[in-house]
């Protein structure tokens, strides 16, 4: 098991005398320059003219500046704007502004590990990658509490990014739930995968294939929307709770039989193969390749897949029947 550090390990003071540049105010970055301030540092954030983030940092009592400004007058600067914007950002705002002996932090590793930004050997790279949205890293910590987060040192040129790294996980308040440490090649890798066998991917395509074979078969859409999508959120629910086991224990014996005799039969060995296929493209930076490519030419196959899955039956039944459940606070998902 790996080892585990918490806030005892880690001695905040070593960012005591140093300026925050927390780039980006979303997500992430808005729970970041909180934390960091409230525990006592000094943050300024740092957005491109026109951002629609400005005035909620401003609200929130922050000091906003221009990139170039933010990262001329800091130490730290945190990258937490769009993972496929760094590279430009770092290019062109960044590198020509960052002070001597600065430090470049990340919240995911993707630019740094696939070579999309190469800082030079004189700065310090580290990452604190909270495993939580921000909303809740925000939340989590005004109740005194925290979320869990991963840290690792992709360069250590001053000798002392490793208690960067805790301090500042520990500033976010990562530290009283618990911290562990990772490489960016880890921390990356594992990253795409889960999204793309389990998280988003595969679970996206098994609901549609359950949906679709009942459909299929002809029974009605609505009744295979509450099977294969609704209920999935009790199951999931079960599951982050108490485990596989907890889920098991709660379903039905009927439903636990299903689970034996089907699941290896729906998830087969080619699936498997599938997914060391998956990884190894992750692995080799073809996918990597391919995301900044797509990014580059401005989304074409992306755009087009979104259109279709948008007009997929399952998303016109699902919006009509969510309108039955009051209680969940409906979404619709802006037009791309
Ligand atoms: P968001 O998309 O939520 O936020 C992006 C922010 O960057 C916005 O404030 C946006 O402003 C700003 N921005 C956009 N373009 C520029 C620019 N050119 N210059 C300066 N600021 C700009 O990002 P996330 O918080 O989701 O992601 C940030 C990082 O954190 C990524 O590396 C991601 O992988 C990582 N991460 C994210 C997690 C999450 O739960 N979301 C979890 C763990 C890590 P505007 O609104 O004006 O566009
Ligand atoms: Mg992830
Ligand atoms: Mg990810």
């Amino acid at each position: 098991m790996a080892r585990v550090y918490y806030d005892g390990d880690a001695d905040i003071k070593v960012l005591a005398n140093k300026k925050v540049a927390v780039l980006g105010y979303g997500s992430q970055g808005h729970a970041h320059a909180q934390n960091l301030r409230d525990s006592g540092l000094s943050v300024v954030v740092g957005l491109h003219k026109g951002s629609s983030s400005i005035e909620r940092a401003r609200q929130d009592g922050l000091e906003v500046r221009d990139v170039k400004e933010a990262v001329a007058m800091s130490d730290l600067v945190v990258f937490l704007v769009p993972d496929h914007i760094q590279a430009k950002i770092y290019k062109e705002q960044v590198a020509p502004n960052l002070k001597d002996g600065a430090a470049l932090v990340f919240a995911h590793g993707f630019t740094i590990h696939f070579h999309q930004i190469i800082p030079p050997s004189t700065v310090d790279v580290f990452m604190v990658a909270p495993k939580s949205p921000g909303h809740l890293l925000r939340r989590t910590y005004q109740e005194g509490k925290g979320v869990p987060a991963l840290f690792a040192v992709h360069q250590n040129a001053s000798g002392s990014a490793r208690e960067m790294a805790l301090a500042y996980a520990c500033a976010l308040g990562c530290g009283r739930a618990g911290l562990i440490e990772t490489t960016f090649a880890e921390e990356t890798e594992t990253d795409l995968f889960g999204e793309q066998a389990v998280l988003c991917g595969g679970v996206t395509e098994l609901v549609k294939a359950g949906f679709d074979t009942l459909v299929e078969a002809g029974y009605q859409p609505e009744i295979a929307y509450f099977e294969c999508l609704n209920e999935l959120k009790l199951i999931v629910d079960m599951m982050y709770e108490g485990g596989l086991s907890w889920m098991r224990y709660s379903v039905s014996d009927t439903a636990k039989y299903g689970d034996m005799v089907a699941g290896k039969k729906v998830i087969d060995s080619k699936v498997r193969e599938t997914m060391k296929e998956l990884l190894k493209n992750i692995q080799e930076g073809s996918f990597a390749k391919d995301w900044i490519l797509e990014n580059q030419c401005n989304r074409p196959q992306m755009r087009a897949w979104q259109q279709r899955e948008k007009n997929h039956l399952i998303e016109r039944v699902g919006f009509e029947l969510r309108k039955m459940m009051p209680w969940l606070d409906a979404k619709k998902a802006p037009e791309n």
